[in-house]
């Protein structure tokens, strides 16, 4: 997967500006503030339909405008497509591919594929577990386009589910809640077993990349936990059903007076080990920004097997974090597929082989020639 060329138009920042990019490394660099990360995050809007950091589409548009537009063209599989986003205020986005307008945000995602590194994600394994989740909904949902609009009923039935307990609470009654909560277990096996699956096969490649980063001194796992507790056997999509429905029809009136859903995969997390005890509590800060960065590597990884293509490696600012001996592992780790790097520090610049460089001010990518590097 390339990403050959990107424009952008009143996003964020930047005014009006076009990208070309190296099918290798393009670096972009520059001060704080002066763009750098809403150029990837604008290449990501295109692999997700939203943005890593913004709650709202709006605050993606540039100040004092009404609309924002971003174009890419990209090379999948031997063939180029164009793919477009249209943001206005108040409104859905709306895709385009090769200029045909795409009834939903859902029909885009999986046609361009990246991987972002950013330094949110450095929390990955210390924060709560709906950034977990999210790691695993981003990462799926590109390769299995039904996955998400599954997720998106999910969380439909999910706040009728939550309306009409509380409506109960407030003593409206609850006679349909049996329903709602069939067709949620039903949703929630579905999203469980593939979360499950899609996690086991993650982790037999985080466990051999960080087996590899520490010279074989160091095993990192990752196991699904569903509140269905039934540990790693998500084999069969109709037992997980059976259980997850138990549980929401046996503990309705603890539910009704909590005024929410207590079961369910919104409530599931991903546990992760280093040598068999929980990273969480027992990894070294570094040693979390490993099991991340390794995870992302995998993540990639998984996506090339599945779909016969590396992901785009959209990396902000992360290699200035690690020490020389992890970041020449992550760098040396990433060869043979494109990469888009941000970085302040223009050493990186030293890096570039048979890349392209920009320099990024106000907003304002400048090519930056080989012999200026
Ligand atoms: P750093 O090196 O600190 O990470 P950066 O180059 O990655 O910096 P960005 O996050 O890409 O910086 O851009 C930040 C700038 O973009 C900020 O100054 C911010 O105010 C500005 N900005 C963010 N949203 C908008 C918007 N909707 N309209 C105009 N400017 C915006
Ligand atoms: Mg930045």
């Amino acid at each position: 997967m390339i990403c050959s060329r990107i424009e952008y138009r009143d996003f964020r920042n930047i005014e009006s500006a076009k990208l070309e990019l190296s099918p290798e490394v393009t670096i972009l660099y520059g001060k704080n503030a002066q763009g750098k990360t809403n150029m990837l995050e604008g290449v990501y809007l295109f692999a997700q339909g939203k943005s890593h950091r913004a709650g709202r589409d709006n605050e993606l548009i540039r100040f004092g405008a009404n609309a924002a537009s971003l174009s890419m063209e990209y090379e999948s599989g031997g063939r180029k497509n164009t793919l477009r986003l249209d943001i206005s205020e108040g409104k859905h986005k709306t895709p385009y591919k090769n200029s045909v307008r795409l009834d939903r945000l859902s029909e885009m995602i999986g046609n361009f594929r990246a991987v972002l590194f950013s330094p949110e994600h450095l929390s990955i394994v210390k924060s709560g577990p709906s950034e977990r989740r999210v790691f695993l909904d981003v990462a799926i949902s590109q390769l299995r386009p039904v996955y998400m609009r599954t997720l998106q009923r999910y969380n439909t039935i999910l706040m009728q589910r939550n309306a009409l307990l509380k409506g109960a609470k407030a003593g409206r009654g609850s006679a349909s809640l049996e329903a709602w909560s069939t067709s949620l277990a039903e949703y929630a096996a579905k999203i469980a077993v593939i979360r499950a699956e899609y996690t086991e096969k993650l982790s037999n490649i985080v466990s051999e990349l960080y087996a590899d980063m520490t010279g074989g001194r160091e095993e990192a796992r990752l196991q699904y936990h569903g509140t269905s507790r039934i540990g790693g056997d998500y084999g069969s999509e109709q037992r997980v059903r059976e259980i997850y429905r138990r549980q929401l029809t046996e503990n309705t009136e603890r539910e009704i007076f909590l005024g929410s859903t207590q079961y369910g995969i919104h409530k599931d997390d991903v546990d992760i080990t280093l040598n068999g005890k929980d990273a969480k509590f027992f990894a070294s800060q570094g040693q979390q920004r490993s099991i991340v960065l390794t995870m992302k590597l995998a993540e990639g990884e998984y996506s090339k097997r599945e779909t016969g293509e590396y992901p785009v490696f959209l990396l902000d600012d992360i290699l200035s974090e690690l020490d020389p001996a992890r970041r020449s592992y992550i760098v040396s780790g990433i060869r043979d597929r494109q990469v888009i790097i941000t970085s302040c520090d223009t050493s990186v610049k030293r890096r570039l082989r048979d890349g392209v460089c920009y320099c990024v001010k106000s907003g304002v990518p400048t090519l930056i020639s080989k012999e200026q590097v």
